[in-house]
């Protein structure tokens, strides 16, 4: 599925977010930033060492008690076909009442910021915290898209945001949702 939004192609697909060519792939981490499972582990695992000793020095200088919920930053891409990664957490789904929305889309907002910032074009975002963390897929799936459309409105630069869907049912509550969002 594709929707054109001012200059912005806006893609959804299915598949795995490490294979995917972009200037950057976002990476739905934890606050430590050292690693973990889901899509966390297979961009470490695939990405190589780099990233981690890169995120090791953001530890270290930025961020000594880790990436705070819903804040961003950037590694380069190590051995992954993208050029770089931005780690950024989403929310624990703790029943709703917790600003849970609030920091999903501020984690959406502040990565395509940071991507914007430096330059980039192209940029790539796995379902943030639907998996280990919780959040039901079509509540989190209208904040993704909804977040990027108004990123989209009012910020010039971006050419291209994919969202990359690991399963099928994720993928078509995403091209479902989107239908609605941009009225296609
Ligand atoms: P969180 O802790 O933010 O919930 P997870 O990695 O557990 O992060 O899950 C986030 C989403 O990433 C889930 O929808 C999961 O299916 C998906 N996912 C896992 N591996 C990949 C991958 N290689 N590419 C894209 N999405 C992935």
């Amino acid at each position: 599925m594709e929707i054109k939004l001012k200059n912005c192609r806006i893609k959804i697909v299915q598949g795995d977010i490490t294979e995917q060519t972009v200037d950057a792939i976002v990476n739905a981490a934890n606050p430590t930033l050292m690693g973990g499972g889901g899509v966390d582990g297979a961009i470490h695992r695939k990405g190589g060492n780099k990233i981690l000793e890169e995120c090791k020095q953001i530890r270290a200088t930025l961020y000594p008690n880790g990436l705070p919920t819903g804040e961003a930053v950037i590694t380069s891409g190590g051995n992954l076909k993208a050029k770089y990664v931005i780690h950024t957490v989403g929310p624990i789904w703790k029943g709703g009442n917790n600003r849970e929305a609030e920091f999903l889309s501020k984690a959406y907002w502040n990565s395509l910021n940071l991507a914007k910032s430096r330059g980039l074009k192209s940029i790539a975002f796995p379902s943030i915290s639907t998996g280990a963390y919780g959040y039901p897929i079509d509540k989190a799936s209208v904040i993704a898209l909804s977040t990027v459309k108004n990123f989209l409105e009012k910020e010039n630069g971006l050419e291209e945001v994919i969202f990359v869907l690991f399963t099928a049912k994720d993928f078509e509550v995403y091209k479902q949702k989107a239908s609605e969002i941009f009225s296609l």
